[in-house]
């Protein structure tokens, strides 16, 4: 791994610093209190191009590596979480299905105004008996000439009330016991496509999660994304990028919660003395750093493998999700702490930004579901290793 930015990189990091300094960051409080992004803070991040970071130039983006875009996640993490939940299922599970598992006609149909911001995704694949177990949709996608019918619930979807586009997975049949799913975009307008309850999330004020609904809701048939029944291995390609996309975004927001938390030690006094010369606090500010630096090392490096090793996706983007998430979390609750009264206080930051890290180890898969995927991995690597010839089942 190369450590240096080319130059263009730099250029748009600075950019970035320069909009979450200038542009995003003064509404936080704004957004947290009335619940709404302005506009004109969305339309910042659109003219920076950011809603396509990660999508080939050929449709619309930026074309970044996998690694560039961590970066560039990780300096918008540094405002409010709500930029980051609508902006960038575009960048990632709502627009991955389309890149990954379209057609070319499908890719130059709907990537542009994704990648621009012109329209707003979604990704719908979680219903109330199937969270973890994902494989488990119960929504109904039944062919009819030309189209498919759709029927079904989908809960937790971000972004949906505001979203043009939905990726979403329903069972065409079933495979043995186990349904057999396939992913369809369903635009927004579409009759039987409706938006039910939105759920009240302890953190993410300014973002909506809400429940997608579809009663007989009619979709060409050339709205399926692959062939029938590719539609979980699509709807786990999303969710490669999307965790090494949240990994990067923890990365930012605990060098951001590390960096304040140093700050606040070294100029506030208690005792006689600012609170940074207590030993017992160094050693806890040498752990932070040390767990920060750790799991940073370990989402560039799968950002960097992401390009590199395809069929490695899931267990590096788990293994970056589990290490990064976590971490975050352990760095907000210390910096809770170490900010005593202030860090338990509604009018400042830190108090949001723990609540808003503490998704992160359930959306997109939990810190659980994590260790299961990347248990899995070993174990089959194990068993190539044990049986070179490939014999075993
Ligand atoms: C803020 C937010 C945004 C979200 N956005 C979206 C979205 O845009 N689109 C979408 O489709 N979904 C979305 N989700 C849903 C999210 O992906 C699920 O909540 C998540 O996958 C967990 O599913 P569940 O809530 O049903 O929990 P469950 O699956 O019921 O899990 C409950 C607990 O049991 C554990 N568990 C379950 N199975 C096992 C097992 N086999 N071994 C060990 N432990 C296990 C879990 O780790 C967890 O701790 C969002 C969720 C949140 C909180």
């Amino acid at each position: 791994m190369d450590f240096d930015l080319p130059d263009h990189l730099a250029t748009l990091i600075a950019d970035v610093r320069r909009l979450v300094r200038d542009e995003l960051q003064p509404h936080d409080a704004a957004i947290e209190e009335t619940g709404r992004i302005p506009d004109r803070a969305l339309d910042a991040i659109r003219r920076l191009g950011l809603f396509g970071s990660h999508t080939p130039k050929a449709y619309g983006g930026l074309g970044l590596d996998m690694l560039g875009n961590c970066l560039v996640i990780g300096e918008m993490a540094k405002a409010h979480i709500a930029y980051f939940y609508t902006y960038s299922m575009n960048v990632h599970i709502a627009s991955k299905g389309i890149e990954l598992g379209g057609t070319e006609e499908q890719r130059r149909r709907w990537l542009p105004d994704l990648a621009s911001g012109r329209r707003i995704g979604c990704y719908a694949l979680t219903e109330d008996g199937a969270g973890s177990d994902a494989a488990a949709v119960q929504t109904t996608a039944t062919r009819r000439g030309d189209a498919y019918v759709l029927n079904g619930r989908k809960r937790y979807i971000t972004n949906a009330p505001i979203a043009d586009l939905f990726t979403v997975f329903a069972a065409t049949g079933t495979d043995g016991a186990r349904p057999r799913i396939s992913a369809f975009v369903v635009e927004k307008g579409t009759p039987g496509l409706g938006i039910g309850g939105i759920f009240r999330m302890a953190g993410g004020n300014g973002s909506l999660h809400a429940e997608v609904v579809f009663e007989n809701c009619t979709v060409p048939a050339a709205n399926r994304l692959g062939t029938d029944g590719d539609g979980f291995a699509i709807a786990m390609r999303c969710l490669d990028a999307g965790r090494i996309n949240w990994a990067a975004y923890c990365v930012g927001a605990a060098e951001r919660l590390l960096d304040m938390t140093v700050h606040h030690l070294a100029t506030r006094h208690q005792f006689g003395k600012p609170l940074i010369d207590n030993q017992g606090l160094q050693w806890m500010l040498a752990d932070m750093a040390l767990d920060l630096k750790a799991a940073r090392l370990v989402c560039h490096e799968a950002a960097w493998r992401y390009d590199r090793e395809p069929q490695q996706r899931a267990a590096i983007g788990a293994m970056a999700k589990l290490a990064a998430s976590e971490m975050a979390f352990r760095m907000a609750d210390r910096a809770v702490q170490l900010f005593g009264g202030e860090g338990y206080r509604k009018d400042l930051p830190i108090e949001r930004i723990w609540r808003e890290l503490r998704a992160i180890r359930i959306l997109e898969g939990t810190s659980e579901i994590m260790r299961h995927i990347i248990a899995r991995d070993l174990a089959r690597t194990a068993r190539r290793a044990n049986d070179p010839e490939g014999h075993s089942p």
